[in-house]
C-alpha cells in the first residue's frame, strides 16, 4: 500500500524536533521551485513562529505567480443528483439523512446550464452521490452530453470537470469517451482508521478501493485527475503527507500526478454537528496548509470552493490558489430554486457573491479572473500538461487566455464598471510581456472579440 501509515507517524515524529534553523533552510530550498522532498514537507509543517509563516505565505505566492502567473481560474459546480447509498459522517446527502431525493431530467439539467451560461460560466464541475441504481453511468453520459449541447445566446460549457464516486475501469473509460475535463475524486481522508469509520457499512466504506480509483481512471486514459482531502477528519499534518504520496504514486507509475488538489474544509451540514469531529483546523492552520501544498507541489492546481469566506478566499489567492468556484450552489437544482428563493444544499457556503462581483474584487486585487478552457481542447493534458508546466512557459498561455476569456466575459456578461477595468487590466498586462509577438497577437484577438468573434484561445 503507497500510504504507508507508519512511514508518515515516523516522518512527522522526526519532524516534530526541527528547530528554527532547519525550517529556515527548508523554506530557502523551496525558493529554487524543484518540489520538496517528505521530510521537507514534514518540517514545515511544525511552523509555528510567526515570522516564518510570514515567509512562508509570501513564498507560496511567488511560486504561484512565477509557474501560472497572476490568473485565477474561475468555475461552478452543478450538483444533478443526491441519491447516495453512502453514510458518510459528515455530509448532508447521507442515506440516513431524510431529504428529498431526486436528480434532474436531460431537461432540467439543459435549465441549470443555461442559467449558469448566463452567469458567464465555462467551466463546470458536475457532483453527484453514488447510487448504482438511481444514478447509474449511463446517466452520468447522457448529463455531460446535455452540458455540452446546451447554448445561450453566446454562453457554452467548454470544459466539464467530473466528480463521481470511484468506479471501474470501464466506467471510467466512457468517462474517457465523454471528452472530460478533469475527473475529480476527494480521498476525504488519507487515514485509514479515520476513513473507515467516516464510512461505515457502505460502497464507499472500501479504503484501497477508493485510494486506487486513479489507478484505474489513469488505466482508462483519464490523465488528467484532481485530488483533494476533506480537512477537519484527521490530523491535517497526516493528510497533507498522504496527498504527497499519493501524489507520488501516479507519477512513478503513470508518470503524471494530480492535476489539481481541492482543499475543502469541514462545514456544518444537515443531520450532523461539528462537534463530533476532534480535528477542526484553525485558520491559520488553513491557511499553512495551502501555502505548504503550493510549495511541495509547485505545479499543482489547487482549487478553494466557496466554503470558504471572501476574506479567506481574498488572502489564500496571494498563498498559491489558482482556482476558485463563484456563483455556487451545492443543491440539486440549485440554480433555480435560487433563482426562485430556495436552496437545499449538500453542505453550507459562505460566499455567496454573484460571479461578477468576485470577478471585481479579483481584477481590484490585480488578479486575471480566467475562463480558459485552452489545455485540455488543445490536447495538453497530462504528462504534456506537466511538461510545459515544469518548463515555466505556462504562464506564457495563461496570461494571454486569461486576458481573452476575461475579455470575453465583460463583454458579454458585465457592466459598465467592470468593462472599463478590464480594459485597464488588458493594457498593463500586456505591457508586462516582453515578446512582442504575443503583445501583437492579445490586442489583435481582443478587438477580434469586441468586433463578435468568441472562445479565441492558445
Ligand atoms: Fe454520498 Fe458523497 Fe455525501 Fe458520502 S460524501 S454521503 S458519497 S454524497
Ligand atoms: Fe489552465 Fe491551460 Fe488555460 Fe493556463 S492555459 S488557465 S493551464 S487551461
Amino acid at each position: 500500500m503507497f500510504i504507508n501509515h507508519d512511514y508518515i507517524y515516523n516522518l512527522l515524529e522526526n519532524a516534530n524536533k526541527a528547530t528554527n534553523d532547519e525550517i529556515q533552510s527548508v523554506l530557502n530550498k523551496a525558493k529554487a521551485v524543484k518540489g520538496l522532498s517528505h521530510k521537507d514537507i514534514a518540517i514545515l509543517l511544525q511552523i509555528k513562529e510567526p515570522s516564518q509563516l510570514k515567509e512562508l505565505f509570501k513564498l507560496a505566492g511567488q511560486v504561484k505567480d512565477s509557474i501560472y502567473g497572476n490568473r485565477v481560474v474561475v468555475f461552478a459546480p452543478l450538483y444533478i443528483s443526491n441519491y447516495c447509498v453512502n453514510n458518510c459522517t459528515y455530509c448532508g446527502y447521507k442515506r440516513d439523512n431524510h431529504i428529498n431525493r431526486r436528480k434532474l431530467s436531460r431537461e432540467e439539467i439543459q435549465e441549470e446550464v443555461k442559467l449558469l451560461e448566463k452567469m458567464g460560466h465555462k467551466r463546470l464541475a458536475l457532483e453527484v452521490g453514488e447510487d448504482p441504481v438511481n444514478c447509474p453511468i449511463e446517466y452520468i453520459i447522457d448529463a455531460i452530453d446535455a452540458i455540452y449541447e446546451t447554448t445561450n445566446q453566446n454562453g457554452e460549457i467548454r470544459r466539464i470537470n467530473v466528480n463521481i464516486a470511484a468506479t471501474t475501469v470501464d466506467n471510467y473509460k466512457k468517462l474517457y469517451d465523454a471528452n472530460i475535463g478533469t475527473y475529480i475524486l476527494f480521498q476525504e481522508t488519507y487515514h485509514q482508521p479515520t476513513y473507515e469509520s467516516t464510512h461505515p457499512k457502505s460502497l464507499k466504506g472500501n479504503y484501497e478501493y477508493h485510494l486506487t480509483a486513479f489507478d484505474r481512471a489513469m488505466e482508462a486514459g483519464l490523465d488528467d485527475v484532481g485530488g483533494g482531502v476533506l480537512f477537519g477528519l484527521a490530523d491535517y499534518k497526516f493528510e497533507v503527507m498522504g496527498l504527497m504520496l499519493h501524489n507520488e504514486h501516479l507519477e512513478n507509475n503513470f508518470g503524471v500526478g494530480f492535476h489539481t488538489i481541492s482543499v475543502p474544509r469541514l462545514k456544518k451540514a444537515e443531520g450532523m454537528d461539528l462537534n463530533m469531529f476532534s480535528n477542526i483546523l484553525s485558520d491559520d492552520e488553513f491557511k499553512k496548509i495551502v501555502a505548504i501544498i503550493r510549495l511541495a507541489v509547485p505545479y499543482t492546481g489547487i482549487i478553494l470552493s466557496t466554503r470558504e469566506s471572501k476574506e479567506m478566499r481574498k488572502e489564500l489567492m496571494n498563498y498559491g490558489v489558482s482556482q476558485i468556484s463563484a456563483g455556487s450552489c451545492t443543491g440539486v437544482g440549485g440554480y433555480r430554486e435560487k433563482e426562485d428563493g430556495k436552496d437545499a444544499a449538500q453542505f453550507s457556503i459562505e460566499d455567496d457573491r454573484s460571479p461578477l462581483e468576485v470577478l471585481k474584487e479579483l481584477v481590484d486585487d490585480n488578479f486575471i479572473p480566467s475562463y480558459c478552457t485552452a489545455c485540455y481542447r488543445k490536447g495538453r493534458t497530462g504528462d504534456t500538461f506537466m511538461k510545459l508546466a515544469k518548463s515555466g512557459q505556462i504562464h506564457n498561455v495563461c496570461t494571454p487566455n486569461a486576458l481573452m476569456t476575461l475579455m470575453e466575459f465583460a463583454l458579454d456578461y458585465g457592466d459598465k464598471d467592470l468593462y472599463d477595468k478590464v480594459q485597464k487590466t488588458v493594457i498593463s498586462e500586456v505591457n508586462k510581456i516582453e515578446k512582442n509577438n504575443l503583445k501583437n497577437l492579445i490586442f489583435n484577438n481582443i478587438e477580434r472579440l469586441k468586433q463578435g468573434e468568441r472562445d479565441l484561445y492558445i
